[in-house]
């Protein structure tokens, strides 16, 4: 038995933090979880589950379009935004219940209240005032949206957490911002049915991937009615009745039932305690981490989003796993942040593994680059003017295969499993003697024998 009151105190039920503390909690020792909101975290409550479920209630609109085309009949078709929202929380409801009965039955003590830091090894729980000691903390505490309070009438605009309990869908809104949550949320509420203008302040969408990804979705999306503003920021939000006016720097004034910030995320570290008991965070606020998530304080460690590397569930999940080995199996293990495969739900969907080529250019010096651009079986029929997109990246010298970028249908689904083939380190040869599975989107994978143009020392020949 140590001095102290838990092995482990979690602070943040959340992807990282229900994790470490149930698998902690497995094996015996003395764990407790607090959260301030509900168990589950972002990802399920406000982020990838609910987010998913409108991504799957926006296709809708599409497949009832393409429907004649392949004979039918669709007779009057409507769509409710309340049932959609009621049967939503009723399904994150249950998950929530899943994450909770996942900590009780392997002993881990559930606490529904904020907690903070009061030093290296105590934490206050704010709804009893009762201090605690521990032998570990860990800091999982994710991050919220940025209400870039700057922004003059910021306090007439809504931001992502909003989304998934509007009364009503918005007839038109402005979207600043032009990441995953922007463009996700552009493409579920324009196939819902709201006018969507999207406000970035550059000149193309989704910074950091492929260009021809990035290329490729914003004129596909496009296409489907999106209107997409590059070049300007939002200068001023007023309310103009039940609406709102929002003031580009540009001059230019767009009307709108809302305005949805989606411009990035800040760490939940405010007023946590941190900085008291000595933990360095980063200009941010994230909080500065070693390769096995341990803080600059020794007894304080750090998961998921609150650290400053990849912001997705899986990666949380895995940082907290590769902790529990650290601590409590003898097996130090640090995080594996390569090949992190990872998908945009817009639509069209992006799936993508591995280096962008402009990366992959900067990275090696040869590079061959397979590319093709057509038209999915599924869209012929109803006369679907969409095209899927499929790119390989090679590095020349060992034909090892350093990205696959794809958008279009089950692009996330494809990702996944590319995924595996590109941490097992495949060549382009490995791709080409794979058999071809027929007929489906994804053959055109392994079917790509001729580089579409090759790239040396940066420059593009052929
Ligand atoms: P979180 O899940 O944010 O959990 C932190 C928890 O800590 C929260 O529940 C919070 O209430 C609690 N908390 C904060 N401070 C305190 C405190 N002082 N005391 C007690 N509790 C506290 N990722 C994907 O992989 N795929 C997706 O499709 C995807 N979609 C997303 C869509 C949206 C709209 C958003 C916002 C995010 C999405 N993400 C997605 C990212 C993903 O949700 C996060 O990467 C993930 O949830 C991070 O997990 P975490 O454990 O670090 O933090
Ligand atoms: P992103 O980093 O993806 O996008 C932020 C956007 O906001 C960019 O377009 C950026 O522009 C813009 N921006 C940032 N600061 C400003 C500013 N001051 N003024 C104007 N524009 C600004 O963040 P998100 O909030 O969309 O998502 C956060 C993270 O959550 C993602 O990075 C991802 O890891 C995760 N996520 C994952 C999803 C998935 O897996 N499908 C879905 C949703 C979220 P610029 O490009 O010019 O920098």
């Amino acid at each position: 038995m140590t001095q102290f009151d838990y092995d482990l105190f979690v602070i943040g039920g959340g992807s990282g933090g229900v994790r470490a503390g149930r698998v902690a909690a497995s094996l015996g020792k003395r764990v407790a979880v607090a959260e301030e909101s509900r168990f589950g975290g972002t990802c399920v409550i406000r982020g990838c589950v609910p987010k998913k479920l409108m991504v799957y209630a926006s296709q809708y609109s599409k497949l009832i379009e393409d429907a004649p085309g392949y004979g039918w009949t669709v007779g009057q078709t409507a769509f409710d935004w309340a049932t959609l929202i009621a049967n939503k929380d009723k399904e994150i409801a249950r998950l929530e219940g899943i994450y909770r009965k996942g900590l009780e039955t392997n002993g881990a003590e559930m606490i529904d209240s904020r907690a903070t830091v009061t030093g290296p090894n105590t934490v206050r729980i704010e709804a009893s005032a009762k201090e605690v000691s521990a032998e570990t903390i860990l800091i999982a505490v994710g991050g919220r949206p940025n209400h870039m309070a700057e922004l003059a009438g910021h306090e007439h605009c809504i931001v992502s957490d909003d989304i998934f309990d509007l009364p009503e869908l918005p007839g038109s809104i402005v979207i600043h911002g032009a990441g995953y949550i922007a463009l996700e949320f552009a493409c579920i509420l324009s196939q819902l049915g709201s006018k969507v203008s999207v406000v970035l302040r550059g000149d193309e969408i989704l910074r950091g991937f492929d260009t021809d990804v990035r290329r490729h979705v914003r004129a596909e999306m496009e296409k489907k009615g999106v209107r997409f503003i590059t070049g300007a920021l939002l200068a001023k939000v007023e309310l103009d009745g039940a609406a709102r006016k929002v003031v580009l720097n540009t001059g230019e004034v767009l009307e709108a039932d809302q305005v949805l910030l989606a411009t990035g995320r800040k760490p939940n570290t405010e007023a946590l305690g941190l900085e008291a008991a000595g933990v360095e965070l980063e200009w941010g606020g994230k909080v500065v981490v070693d390769e096995y998530s341990r803080s600059s304080v020794p007894s304080i460690c750090a998961v998921g989003d609150v650290t400053d590397r990849v912001q997705l569930t899986p990666v949380a999940i895995h940082e907290a796993m590769c902790l529990i080995e650290t601590l409590y199996k003898d097996n130090p293990t640090m995080p594996d942040h390569e090949l992190v495969a990872t998908a945009v739900f817009t639509q069209p969907e992006v799936g993508t593994v591995g280096m962008s080529e402009e990366a992959a250019a900067e990275m090696h010096r040869d590079l061959d680059v397979y590319m093709s651009a057509f038209r999915p079986m599924k869209y012929i029929l109803p006369g679907r003017d969409e095209k899927m997109l499929m790119k390989i990246i090679v590095e020349a010298a060992t034909n090892k295969v350093v990205g696959v970028h794809l958008v279009g249908p089950d692009s996330g689904e494809m990702a996944q499993l590319l995924g595996i083939s590109l941490k097992m380190g495949a060549t382009k040869e490995d791709f080409d003697r794979t058999m071809a599975v027929h007929p489906t989107a994804a053959e055109e994978l392994v079917t790509l024998y001729s580089p579409s143009y090759r790239v040396r020392n940066g420059e593009r020949i052929g």
